[in-house]
């Protein structure tokens, strides 16, 4: 037998070897789903039966189709190449571009992004006069999206499902938009599937090019594709019927972007004798971690049910950690250290990861390991502070401190819109020019002046004004109530609110973390100096990094160990989801917990705290009703869980009033102890030893130096090399 069938258990090498004719592989997490559809490509490649690009395989990420480009060229020990091998999205943009002409555009067509979308909309539904402040274009984006993931050209939404939009109709907006879509040579990222499918549809031609040419298809994460991805691997594989999907009905976690699980039951009606095949040796993970990931998920209703047990030959291992911790600094602090000690002992940072449900929980990490020099890398999004909306937060803000920081201005002078228009703009610029001030001068001169008229005139005077409120508000009520004020004031929140985008409550769950983030800072100048400390250190070359992510994109992937921070009610499962109520949106959370432990290989360290900081206040807040779930036996507590029972006995809650820096203070002899337990981290919220002005002291990051002065626990240093620093006490050691 070939070494690489050699590699398979024998239903695995059942689902590789049935070549013909359709397969369906139903199978738990880890159970080698990726691996047989990766030597599924292989072994038709290496028994002659097909040429590399014959082959359709479909990945739910770039990141998987790199990973399975790589598999792939070591198996055939040879780079991969010209291979019909990516997302959903990008195998459907190349065929639109070989036959742009019969979807009427050119084949350099562009691919529109949500903004450009939006903004699109909004010219369309203000040509017909629409008043676009009651009806948004992001609403009728939504149903439009809707119908496009449920395979619906205009012509094709039945009139029951048309809506009222204003005194239009939904279906006619929504042709008027594609009419402009098409006048552009543009496509949004729904047409892609849309348009492909339809044109296979349609077109006897062309249809019959790729059934010639794809003779067979692969198919990963089966249970995310929607029903337009549907059709368009049932049209593609009608006549060869070799196509290959794998798949988990327990890590279906993409209902909200339209994905349907009833596709699964779908593939059996109709591919009439398609083979079923089910895996049930987990190899990834150890035996606790898959008993304790499996015990979650039974508490699931709606599943097809299966049975999963250990695979590897080394399955034995420790219990998943449930830790405790008092707050989110003191959980990140905690998972830094304990990275570190595996790093002591040789482990790879890239082998740990920390995978958070929500954008917002990055910050905390990523403050903590880039004060300790830890290099981590996150995935699928932005840093923390190079967001957009924290970029555009931090810009008011420094306007307020230094009035004539021109870059942060223009950054956020028409942001939200305030009807400045280009010749506004213009005018600002080249009076700032002409008198020599800054551009905020410039712009209160022109303000005062007649220079501009109406609209622009007015928000430009309007954002002064609040402006010059906001400073005042910084020196009577403090940074961290001004920058909650100045928020909502600007109508920062109120613009990322009216898109009711999924996209758009993480901003603002972002800006939430933001003012959060402030609090821990005495001054303004602190924290923005802060910042631009952070922002500066991203010059590492160094690929071992711990990986930094969301849930969502953990999907497929494994390490070693997986930290699974923030597990409370209204972070994990989210709030949303409690909100609606209904048990769907809970099953899927927990679908999704499913998946953040099945990433582990050999630890799963699960973690949440007693208490978090909504605005400047503290509350605390209840462990997630995922960890009562987990069977008992399989788990280990740790670090103040007892604490946090009390906790939760205790209302009211504990801080819910006390300024959050003192009552930390406050709190820190009552944790010392309990911290002490856990992992052995003596951790130290504030440091008995007080270091004095003339201390020689050691910095992770700035080296050796000297303490120039002390204020509180914040320390102004000499650095022998970096220079003077202010930075926090607890981040420095006597030397
Ligand atoms: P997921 O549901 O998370 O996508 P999966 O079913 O796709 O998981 P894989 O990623 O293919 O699982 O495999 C999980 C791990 O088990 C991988 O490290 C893989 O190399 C290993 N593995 C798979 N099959 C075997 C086998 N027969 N013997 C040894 N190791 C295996
Ligand atoms: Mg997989």
């Amino acid at each position: 037998m070939s070494d690489y069938l050699a590699r398979l258990n024998p239903a695995q090498r059942e689902a590789v070897e049935a070549v013909d004719g359709p397969v369906l592989v139903l199978a738990g997490a880890g159970t080698g789903k990726t691996r047989v559809l990766t030597t599924r490509f292989a072994h038709i490649l290496l028994s002659k039966r097909a040429f590399p690009n014959q082959i359709l395989a479909v990945t739910f990420t770039n990141k998987a189709a790199r990973e399975m480009r790589e598999r792939v060229a070591t198996l055939l020990d040879r780079p991969a190449e010209g291979l019909w091998l990516g997302t959903f999205h990008a195998l459907a943009a190349r065929m639109l571009r070989r036959y742009a002409e019969r979807v009427e555009r050119t084949s350099n067509f562009s691919i529109l992004d949500p903004d450009d979308q939006l903004r699109l909309l909004k010219q369309v539904m203000e040509a017909r006069r629409m008043d676009t402040k009651r009806f948004t274009p992001q609403g009728l984006m939504g149903t439009i999206q809707r119908w496009k993931d449920r395979a619906m050209l205009p012509d094709a939404v039945p009139r029951e499902q048309d809506v009222d939009w204003g005194a239009e109709s939904a279906r006619d907006l929504y042709a008027a938009y594609q009419e402009r879509l098409r006048a552009l040579n543009a496509v949004d990222f729904g047409d892609l599937l849309l348009l492909a499918t339809d044109l296979l549809k349609r077109d006897p031609e062309v249809l019959a090019h790729y059934h010639r040419r794809f003779r067979y298809i692969l198919v990963d994460e089966y249970q995310d594709t929607n029903l337009v991805q549907y059709y368009w691997l049932r049209l593609l594989a009608q006549q060869s019927k070799n196509i290959c999907c794998v798949g988990d009905d327990d890590q279906s976690i993409y209902s909200w972007r339209g994905a349907e699980i009833e596709n699964i039951l779908r593939f059996e009606a109709d591919f009439p004798g398609a083979k079923i095949v089910r895996l049930e040796a987990n190899y990834r993970s150890t035996a606790p971690i898959l008993a304790a990931a499996s015990g979650l998920i039974a508490h699931n209703e709606g599943r097809l049910g299966k049975t999963l047990h250990p695979g590897r030959e080394n399955a034995e291992g420790d219990n998943v950690e449930v830790m405790a911790f008092w707050d989110s600094d003191e959980e990140s602090r905690a998972v830094s250290t304990r990275i570190e000690a595996l790093r002591r002992e040789n482990h790879k940072l890239a082998e740990c990861a920390v995978l958070v449900r929500a954008g917002f929980q990055t910050r905390a990490f990523e403050e903590r390991f880039i004060a300790i020099g830890l290099p981590y890398r996150i995935i699928g999004g932005l840093r923390f502070y190079e967001r957009a909306e924290i970029r555009d937060a931090i810009a008011y803000l420094r306007v307020l401190v230094q009035p004539a920081d021109d870059l942060a201005f223009e950054r956020i002078v028409n942001v939200p819109k305030r009807g400045l228009g280009e010749t506004a703009l213009r005018a600002m610029h080249e009076r700032a020019r002409a008198d020599a001030v800054p551009l905020a001068e410039a712009a209160a001169r022109i303000a005062a002046e007649a220079t501009l008229r109406g609209k622009a005139r007015e928000g430009l005077r309007d954002l002064l004004v609040k402006c010059a409120n906001w400073r005042t508000a910084l020196k009577h009520d403090g940074h961290v109530a001004t920058l909650a004020t100045l928020l909502d004031e600007s109508g920062y929140i109120a613009m990322w609110q009216e898109q009711k985008t999924p996209d758009a409550a993480g901003r603002i769950e972002n800006l939430k973390e933001l003012v959060r983030a402030l609090a821990d800072f005495d001054t303004l100048e602190g924290f923005l100096e802060h910042v631009s400390l952070v922002m500066d250190n991203d010059n590492e070359i160094n690929d071992d990094k711990v990986f930094l992510m969301t849930l969502h994109a953990a999907k497929g992937l494994e390490f070693d160990t997986v930290f699974l921070p923030g597990w409370e009610e209204g972070v994990f499962p989210n709030q949303r989801s409690l909100d609606e109520g209904g048990a769907k949106s809970l099953e899927e959370e927990r679908r999704l917990a499913y998946v953040g432990i099945t990433r582990a290989k050999q630890r799963a360290i699960i973690s949440h705290c007693a208490n978090r900081r909504i605005y400047a206040n503290w509350q605390s807040s209840v462990p997630s009703r995922f960890i009562e779930e987990l069977p008992a036996e399989f788990i280990t507590l740790g670090g103040s869980a007892s604490l946090a029972r009390e906790q939760r006995l205790a209302a009211p809650p504990v801080f819910a009033t006390a300024t959050p820096l003192l009552a930390r203070r406050e709190a820190a002899p009552l944790l010392n102890q309990r911290e002490a337990d856990s992992w052995n981290t003596p951790s130290r919220p504030a440091r008995a030893d007080k270091l004095t002005e003339g201390t020689r002291v050691f910095h992770q990051k700035f080296g050796y130096g000297v303490v120039l002065d002390a204020d509180d626990d914040r320390l102004d240093i000499r650095f022998e090399t970096a220079g003077e620093k202010r930075v926090l006490d607890r981040f420095v050691e006597r030397a």
